[in-house]
């Protein structure tokens, strides 16, 4: 008995707490039509689904009552892609519906507090196509770019780097070159082993464990790919900015380890040398040498970033964006970061849809401890879906100055390229060592 009258009151004390929300957006709503600034109110919120290039893309578009004025929000998480549309539609558009569309703090922090138990990849990317849209909406209505309600710019363009690799070290080497051929001045560099699954390329018969599958074995990809960074900075000197993805593949003691052996490469960082259940390694690796450190595209919670920016054990924080809640999130750990002098390398690989590496640019754009960033380089269909993204030149991203995002969505060429039949439905397989061990990948 007496657990029901709390139930009902803590069920009384939530639908207190939704109600009076509601009054103060009409009472605003009235306020503000008094002095001619009707507030846009949210009419309606779509999700977009597409997979032109190779991964899945999930878009979120937020519609208000006011004629022609809406805006786009990243949700993508690929590898659970067909999760987020229900929580977008099921739970956060009901709450969202009638809701004044210009407050945008104050909807990230009903949307995170709506679910009770927060801060997963699922529903953060749910809140960031909100978010994000949001923002772009508050853009469109100022007639500026997001870059511009972020502070302006403290730079004309922004840094990115190309991801390159080969089986042999030559052939990695030939392929940096090209890259810097290209503008790029950073470069990532992997190698592949012969019949090892490695992250990056893949190459020559499978090597044969005690299993049927892919092998892969941490000793044997950190001697290689010592020997290969340890070439390339030989072979090509010291203009070129070397970053290094272990994709958090070796235990912590090799991580202490590999990160003491790479330090006279001097790479521009060295990135997920621990996995995310481990990073209290960092202060290990902090204590024996000075190879810098970048971490976090696997972070959902603020339990993640918070002790490894406060604690000035990285270098760079690179989270993903969507995957953390959207802009308005990434905006307060970009300016954390900043206060104990970690950059910004936020993750961008092709898994993040063309409005979120768009958000991420805008970002960079006002950040005074920007680092560089992964992808923005939009080609293909998606520049035909996306159009108005940023421009490449010389190894740098240039944005838009439209407002908002300064991004359209051909919606009807996106629904000509829906999510491909898959067998494992866009999720990753898995990948074992030798004796058939499941390693974190
Ligand atoms: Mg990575």
């Amino acid at each position: 008995m007496q657990r029901r009258d709390c139930f009902h009151l803590a069920a009384a004390g939530a639908i207190g707490a939704i109600l009076p929300a509601r009054h103060l957006a009409a009472q605003e709503q009235a306020a503000r039509a008094t002095r001619g600034l009707p507030s846009p109110i949210i009419k309606d919120i779509q999700v977009i689904t597409t997979q032109p290039a190779g991964v899945r893309l999930v878009v979120v578009k937020v519609i208000t009552d006011q004629d022609g004025l809406y805006g786009y929000g990243c949700a993508t998480f690929t590898q659970r892609a067909d999760l987020v549309p229900p929580a977008v539609e099921k739970y956060l558009k009901p709450l969202l519906i009638g809701q004044p569309a210009d407050r945008i703090e104050d909807t990230w922090q009903a949307c995170w507090n709506s679910s009770y138990w927060r801060n997963g990849p699922v529903l953060n990317n749910a809140i960031s196509g909100i978010d994000e849209a949001l923002w772009d909406i508050k853009g469109r209505q100022a007639n500026m770019p997001v870059y511009q309600l972020l502070g302006g710019k403290v730079r004309e363009a922004c840094a990115t780097y190309d991801t390159v690799g080969g089986m042999e070290t030559p052939e990695v080497i030939d392929h940096v070159r090209q890259s810097m051929a290209k503008g790029f001045k950073h470069v990532k560099v992997q190698i592949g082993m012969p019949g090892m699954a490695v992250y990056g390329p893949h190459g020559g018969p499978a090597a044969k464990g005690l299993h049927e599958g892919a092998v892969f074995e941490p000793g044997p990809y950190m001697r290689r790919t010592r020997l290969m960074l340890e070439d390339c900075r030989k072979q090509l000197g010291d203009e070129i900015e070397l970053i290094h993805d272990v994709h958090e593949r070796v235990s912590p003691r090799q991580a202490v380890q590999f990160a003491k052996d790479l330090e006279p490469v001097r790479l521009f960082y060295l990135e997920d040398v621990l996995s995310p259940e481990d990073i209290d390694y960092f202060r290990l690796i902090r204590q024996q040498c000075a190879t810098s450190l970048a971490m976090g595209e696997l972070f959902n919670s603020p339990h993640e970033w918070q002790p490894l920016i406060a604690g000035r054990m990285i270098d760079y924080i690179r989270v993903h964006l969507s995957q953390v809640g959207g802009l308005s999130p990434a905006r307060k750990i970009a300016i954390l970061a900043e206060q104990f002098q970690v950059k910004t390398a936020w993750h961008g690989p092709g898994d993040v849809s063309p409005v979120g590496h768009t958000a991420q640019l805008h970002l960079d754009l006002a950040s005074a401890n920007f680092g560089v960033q992964e992808g923005g380089v939009i080609r293909g269909v998606e520049a035909e879906i996306f159009t108005g993204c940023a421009t490449y030149k010389d190894g740098f991203l240039w944005a838009s100055d439209a407002p908002g995002w300064g991004i359209e969505v051909n919606e009807e060429l996106a629904a000509k390229h829906p999510f491909r039949s898959d067998p494992l439905n866009g999720g990753w397989g898995e990948i074992r060592r030798y004796d058939g061990s499941i390693i974190q990948q």
